[in-house]
């Protein structure tokens, strides 16, 4: 018997060896910090074996085993470990017994300090999973009872109970880091609501769409925030006092979301067009839990709405109309007991002839907007061509059609020719030239002309009639726009002709711009480069 190497395994020893081991184990298993629960097994198996060096390996997701935790080893030899550990396990899974096993561990002593003389490999388990293992590395050899050992495993099936419990901690707060991120982060808006509706979450892209911040929506009502000028359908509340979402027929809860959508005032005062998707959170009891509410910036889709609504009345109205007026000069020169002179039948065929021009007009543009909007751009069809023909054959067309408007052209004789889309220029010419007869009701001089330096054409239409306000003067461009007033109430208009001008002009690499003052007339001027 090597009697002085044998621990003194005496009773009063065990008594005190079994406080110990209760106290370690309650400190190991009240802890959720999952390396503070590591540190602590080693340190109390370390205490307990008296060992000098340990190891405590857990089991990754992919079955292999790495070192978490170390004590009187340098980090440096951790890849090391990680490879004698690899090998521990092939072993364990091989069934290959108990020597080879220990041989490996014996080697991987010996690398970590080849004074260390015995070494235990302790497995932690829970419910027969394997979590991982603790290595105890000691200078002198001790002779172990069964009764040891037994202590030991003991103590290492708390450490894994502990182990299991801190993972599982750990699991959770990743689990719910990772809902908070996706929260916070979601390009929607996202809040969560109390049963009573107070905000409890309110993410980023909320606190973008509503103008308040999470601070000071947190904690308040959820009405306070979200203020409803016109909701379509219940709103929350309405909905929760109708029974949402509890269905009346059945004990069961009621799983449909809710959707209430319709414009709300932001903190800053602006309107803003917001679709929310409600659902509830339920208690394992079925009582109301919480209510998450997922919010949708809809102003998008609502002008797209919009702008889908107008352009089905606005080239319906605008296309019937020349059609009707074309119609009905045609029935009346066409009636078979009239003898018309012919000053009435030239006048009718001039209407006639302007209103076929119109609906070209009006075609092309149609057709040139619906190009745009389908392929994302223009395609143009260059070649070289004289703005000054353009500009005169627009110009005679229109003093054909007007007689109370001068329409002047200013155009140098040395204008050079460039390369461009002659149809399309002509249909900018058009538009700014129809567009400033149309608005100059009294009628009066309209001056269209064009100028050059070595860069850039510059041609402008300038007309002494009702003028844009600078806040119209922004938008004109925008497609579908026209000015709300008197005017444009009276006068045929898609609002797709200056639209189109600035898409063929920037098309062209040029710039549009207007200069215009209410009540005296409004300059437009395009650019094209050389
Ligand atoms: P529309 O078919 O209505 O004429 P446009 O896109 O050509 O559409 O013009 C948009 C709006 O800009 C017009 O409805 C009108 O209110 C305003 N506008 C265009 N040209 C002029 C102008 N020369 N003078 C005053 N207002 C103009």
């Amino acid at each position: 018997m090597k009697n002085k190497l044998m621990l003194p395994l005496i009773d009063d020893y065990r008594v005190r060896q079994r406080d110990f081991l209760l106290e370690i184990s309650r400190a190991i298993t009240s802890q959720l910090d999952l390396s503070e629960v590591l540190r602590l097994a080693l340190h109390a198996s370390l205490i307990m074996l008296n060992g000098q060096k340990g190891i405590v390996a857990l089991r990754v997701p992919d079955g292999l085993f790495y070192t978490k935790m170390i004590s009187g080893i340098d980090r440096a030899k951790i890849p090391e470990i990680n490879h004698y550990l690899l090998k521990l396990n092939e072993i364990a899974q091989t069934a290959s017994g108990t020597e080879v096993f220990n041989d490996v561990l014996k080697e991987m002593a010996q690398f970590v300090d080849d004074s260390l003389k015995q070494t235990f490999a302790l497995p932690l388990k829970f419910a027969d999973e394997p979590l991982g293992m603790m290595i105890v590395f000691r200078e002198q050899v001790f002779d172990t009872t069964a009764n040891d050992l037994q202590v030991l495993q003991s103590f290492a099936d708390q450490a894994a109970i502990a182990v299991h419990n801190a993972q599982l901690y750990e699991r959770i707060n990743q689990e719910h880091q990772r809902l908070a991120a996706i929260l916070q982060f979601s390009a929607d808006g996202v809040m969560i609501l109390s049963p009573d509706y107070v905000i409890k979450r309110f993410n980023r892209a909320l606190e973008r769409m509503t103008g308040y911040t999470a601070e000071e929506a947190i904690g308040s009502y959820q009405s306070d925030v979200i203020q409803w000028v016109n909701p379509q359908g219940d709103n929350l509340e309405d909905a929760i006092t109708d029974g949402w979402p509890y269905t009346l027929s059945a004990s069961s809860y009621n799983e449909d979301p809710l959707y209430v959508e319709g414009e709300i005032v932001r903190a800053d005062g602006m309107i803003l067009s917001i679709g929310i998707t409600y659902a509830p959170l339920f208690n394992s009891d079925g009582t109301l839990n919480g209510i998450i509410a997922n919010v949708r910036d809809i102003s998008k889709f609502r002008q797209a709405q919009d702008l889908q609504n107008t352009f089905i009345s606005v080239v319906s109205h605008e296309l019937k109309t020349p059609v009707a007026i074309i119609k009905g000069y045609a029935a009346t020169l066409n009636h078979p007991d009239a003898n018309w002179d012919k000053a009435i039948i030239d006048d009718t065929l001039t209407v006639i002839e302007d209103e076929a021009d119109r609906l070209t007009n009006l075609i092309q543009d149609l057709l040139t907007a619906s190009q745009y909007q389908v392929q994302g751009k223009l395609s143009l069809e260059m070649g070289l061509l004289s703005l000054e023909t353009i500009i005169n054959q627009s110009v005679e067309r229109f003093r054909k059609q007007t007689s109370n408007h001068q329409i002047i052209t200013e155009i140098p004789d040395d204008l050079p020719m460039i390369e461009g889309d002659a149809a399309r220029l002509r249909q900018v010419i058009d538009n700014l030239l129809g567009n400033a007869i149309k608005y100059s009701p009294n009628g009066g001089e309209i001056m269209v002309g064009a100028q050059y330096d070595d860069h850039e054409i510059r041609v402008y239409v300038k007309d002494h009639g009702i003028g844009l306000s600078m806040v119209d003067q922004k938008r004109i461009f925008d497609r579908f726009f026209r000015v709300d007033g008197k005017l444009s109430r009276k006068t045929q208009g898609t609002g797709l002709g200056l639209y189109l001008v600035k898409m063929i002009i920037e098309a062209h690499h040029g710039t549009v711009y207007v200069d215009s003052s209410l009540g005296i007339g409004s300059t437009f001027y395009f650019t094209l480069p050389r």
